[in-house]
């Protein structure tokens, strides 16, 4: 394995993750920070300066890319749409201006607390077309439920991609059985490193196990997430 991107996000309510992941990851990727790539966070309904925000786990943490969870940090990935959170704007009008990409959460969640009627991925829709230039990586397909939607938007917007995180290998094909037609936009992911979770080995082996052509096998392990982060 070459390059890791480490995924954080603050979400006090469901998780308890505050602020501080940002120190957290941003120090411990420094210690390689050409293989360790920090995912950091800025949360709309806490932020009193989205902009400086953002600007400071770029330029302070050197982050490769930021974190959105909206099922956990219970607000719509669109939730600036109605003008309820301006700062959500910002936060993305910063990103892509910095050119750093966002994840964002689709699909349930299990946690206790979490509110999985955020996880439908067609919130994104809206956020793919009012930041064009903005690298958003739909983390999870809207697995279990929503993988026709995220199927869509993924053949819809050019700066939509798909992390297969959190998918397990044997429905991969099953929930998105056109996964060929889109392989320049799929990217692998490991899941969190929780009790009962395969392990990173574990989830490659199964997508190599695949009936994929191995110039798609190559663009998902490799090539696609070279291309989007650095
Ligand atoms: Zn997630």
């Amino acid at each position: 394995m070459e390059r890791a991107c480490l995924i954080n996000y603050v979400a006090p309510e469901v998780m308890g993750f505050t602020e501080d992941v940002n120190r957290f990851v941003g120090e411990f990727a420094r210690e390689d920070r050409k293989r360790l790539i920090p995912f950091g966070s800025v949360h709309p309904k806490r932020t009193k300066d989205a902009k400086r925000d953002v600007e400071r786990l770029a330029s302070k943490w050197e982050m490769g890319g930021m974190k959105i969870h909206p099922p956990h940090q219970l607000f719509p990935a669109n939730g600036y749409v109605d003008g309820r959170l301006p700062s959500l704007r910002t936060i993305y009008k910063t990103a892509e201006r910095l050119r750093m990409p966002v994840m964002v959460h689709t699909g349930t969640s299990v946690f206790p607390g979490a509110r999985s009627k955020f996880g439908d991925p067609m919130d994104l829709d809206d956020v793919a077309q009012d930041f064009p230039d903005l690298t958003i990586l739909m983390a999870h397909g809207g697995r279990p439920l929503w993988c026709e939607t995220a199927f869509y938007l993924l053949r819809r917007h050019p700066n939509l991609y798909l992390d297969i995180s959190s998918i397990p290998p044997r429905r991969l094909l099953e929930w998105f059985p056109r996964l060929e037609e889109i392989a320049s936009k799929v990217v692998f992911g490991s899941d969190w490193p929780a009790p009962g979770v395969p392990g990173i080995r574990e989830e490659i082996e199964g997508l190599r196990a695949l009936p994929l052509k191995e110039a798609t096998l190559e663009r998902i392990l490799s090539t696609n997430a070279a291309k989007l982060l650095t």
